[in-house]
């Protein structure tokens, strides 16, 4: 008998009508002989709404009421999902995460699961029940409820399925797999039958929101394949798994993109050691995360310009951070809201030349201009002009055949 972790993710239980067919798809699971465990997010749209309420009652909200907040619209979502099951014959019943309970380290809003306790689900499973749990959160030492990041629901499935020692983990969303590119931004994307953990992590940091970076990051510590379908059709989907030689003749898997990032040039700010770690410091300190950093050669050895981004939510802030610093001088401080990360990925580009080269080729015909380049063993990022990036994802998926 196998046991299956079912993630459904916010579209797929985002009505009435949506859940219904979930406990359609959970039971044909079930009618199969397996022992099945259901992760679910909120409907779709609840946590947005809530973090806005939030917003209204405080322009600084506290972190740990936060989380509680947040963790309510998964409540709503198993209870309806178990209610149905049991409405169709099955034996059910919801977990909220401090009943397992699902145990948490680190700060309010980005907890990471360390560990599920298992005994109680393995028994309920045992007799027969589905347990439908509630993604995204957990609980900390201090019993406060905790929250894992935004799409957190794939991390819980994740960690669901290492500690309850299943055999497969899937993850039911909107789109049937992983495509070469966000299918609903480009239509000509190609579904990905297999994709590396390494690949897909990029892929998921660098904009590709099919998966949370931090849950293919827990499946690939932990070797667990992960299965990414579509919860409204039964077409084949993606599955996320280990290297092996035996699928990699590809050079490029995927083509990713960013919003909301901006861009800050610092100009003339003065040539000596310390400079940018007294610039970053301030912004470490209140979580700004910094990501594409370039630094130009001086060229009288005296004074260099300083360019990097950040999400624009944080754009007022890191403003204000680096005019109040006293430790640094400089001639010109500058903003650019509308630019975007866009990313070719592949493990195929450790061993294939000229590859930099073609994707700069690609953007120049197309007369996009590179504002900033970062690149990595499987990654190459260019920074473009929000309103190109259409462009660029086009003009990259037929340069590399993922057309
Ligand atoms: P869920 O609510 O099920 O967690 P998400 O909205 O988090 O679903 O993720 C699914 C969405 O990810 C899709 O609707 C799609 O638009 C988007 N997406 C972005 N990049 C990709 C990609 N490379 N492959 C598939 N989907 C992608
Ligand atoms: N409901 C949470 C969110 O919207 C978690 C999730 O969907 O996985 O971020
Ligand atoms: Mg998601």
């Amino acid at each position: 008998m196998k046991t299956v972790v079912l993630k459904f993710g916010g579209t797929s239980v985002g009505s009435i009508d949506r859940i219904k067919k979930v406990c359609k798809i959970i039971s044909s699971y079930k009618k199969k002989k397996n022992k099945v465990i259901v992760i679910s997010s909120a409907m779709s749209g609840v946590t947005n709404e809530l973090v806005n309420k939030s917003k209204l009652i405080s322009n600084n909200f506290d972190k740990a009421e936060y989380d509680t907040l947040l963790s309510t619209g998964e409540q709503v979502s198993c209870a309806l999902i178990a209610g149905r099951l049991k409405h169709i014959g099955f034996k059910s019943r919801s977990w909220l995460s401090w009943q397992i309970p699902i145990i948490t380290e680190g700060p309010y809003s980005a907890a990471r699961i360390n560990r599920v306790v298992s005994k109680e689900l393995l028994s309920y499973l045992k007799s027969g029940g589905i347990p439908v749990i509630t993604g995204f959160q957990g609980i900390n030492k201090s019993y406060r409820l905790t929250t894992i990041g935004r799409s957190g629901s794939d991390a819980t499935a994740i960690m669901l399925a290492k500690f309850i020692k299943a055999d497969e983990c899937i993850i039911y969303t909107d789109v049937d797999g992983v495509y070469t590119t966000d299918p609903r931004q480009y239509k000509k994307a190609k579904k990905i039958k297999k994709i590396f953990y390494d690949e897909m992590l990029e892929m998921a940091s660098l904009g590709s929101k099919v998966m949370q970076p931090t849950s293919v990051q827990d499946a690939k510590l932990n070797k667990i394949d992960i299965q990414v379908k579509s919860s409204f059709n039964r077409k084949p989907g993606t599955l996320i798994t280990n290297l092996s030689k035996s699928f990699s003749d590809r050079i490029i898997t995927g083509i990713s993109s960013t919003k909301h990032d901006a861009k800050i040039t610092i100009e003339g700010v003065k040539d000596r050691p310390g400079v940018a770690a007294s610039i970053f410091k301030p912004l470490s300190q209140n979580l700004i995360n910094v990501d594409m950093v370039v630094q130009n050669i001086s060229l009288n050895g005296k004074e260099t310009d300083l360019t990097f981004t950040i999400k624009s939510d944080d754009l007022r802030k890191t403003e204000k951070f680096i005019k109040q610093n006293k430790k640094i001088s400089y001639k010109k401080l500058s903003f650019d809201k509308d630019v975007s990360k866009v990313s070719i990925i592949g493990v195929g580009m450790i061993t294939a030349p000229g590859i930099t080269y073609r994707m700069f080729k690609a953007l120049a015909s197309k007369k996009i201009n590179i504002l900033v380049i970062s690149t990595s063993e499987i990654k190459i990022s260019v920074l473009v002009a929000t309103n190109q990036v259409k462009k660029a994802i086009a003009v990259l998926h037929k340069e590399f055949k993922l057309d």
